[in-house]
């Protein structure tokens, strides 16, 4: 593993027991992502895509191999000092945008920066900015029940970024959008990602997505091919 990689794994393998049965999801699967690299994972439903970024971000446990995040191997950590790290290191966002129902906007974006102890001044000052970049800075007091598909999701993106993480992992960001609306969020990530720098990790079916990123990767037989 390199210095420079942002995520790697190797040799990750995830398998679940159903009865008596253990049914393989993923095996001997390697995976380098650089600083600033955008990646898109594409593959049939049921391939064990959201499983490898559940993996991959520390929310669920291999059955085999290691990940390291930010240089830190995942297995290493206890739970809290992986919590902290996944804080500071990775934002996610997913097909169903997972705001807290019972806060604003702009309190779920804050979210991440109380967390991690930001002085809350300074919270709301990074989040009505980050907010206002993705084209919301009206909507800065709507609670997500207030806003529409689209509007949510980038409420979960501004959110994935303002702890400016180097890696925002995507679980299908787009899959739950009409086109038109998916192509606005698309050209948003591109820009957020080219301007800040940021690795992007997106699990998409959308081609015309996984045609912008710098490298598709296929989840086929648990493990990820080059396309
Ligand atoms: P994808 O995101 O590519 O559609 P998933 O990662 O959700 O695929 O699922 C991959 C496979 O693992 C599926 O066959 C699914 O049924 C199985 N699977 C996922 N989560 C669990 C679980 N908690 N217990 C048992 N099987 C699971
Ligand atoms: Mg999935």
């Amino acid at each position: 593993m390199s210095d420079k990689a942002v995520l790697s794994c190797r040799n990750l393998g995830k398998a679940y027991e159903e009865g008596p049965e253990s049914v393989v999801v993923l095996s001997n699967l390697e995976l380098e992502l650089h600083a600033g690299e955008r990646v898109a994972i594409v593959g049939t439903s049921g391939s064990g895509k959201s499983t490898l970024l559940n993996l991959l971000g520390g929310l669920d446990t291999p059955s085999q191999g290691s990940v390291w995040l930010a240089g830190e191997q995942l297995s290493a950590l206890n739970e809290r000092d992986r919590g902290l790290l996944r804080n500071r290191a990775l934002g996610f966002v997913y097909q169903f945008h997972h705001l807290l129902a019972e806060f604003t906007a702009l309190e779920n974006v804050c979210m991440p920066l109380l967390i991690g102890r930001t002085p809350i001044p300074e919270a709301r000052q990074r989040a009505t900015e980050l907010l206002e970049r993705v084209g919301l800075g009206h909507r800065l007091a709507h609670k997500p029940a207030e806003l529409s598909g689209g509007e949510r999701q980038r409420v979960a993106i501004a959110r994935a970024l303002v702890n400016r993480p180097g890696l925002v992992m995507l679980d299908e960001p787009t899959g739950n959008l009409d086109q038109h609306t998916a192509q606005g969020i698309q050209d948003l990530m591109l820009e957020l990602s080219r301007s800040l720098r940021t690795a992007f990790l997106v699990v998409t079916h959308d081609p015309n997505l996984a045609r912008q990123m710098d490298r598709v990767l296929k989840l086929d037989g648990g493990r990820l091919v080059p396309l």
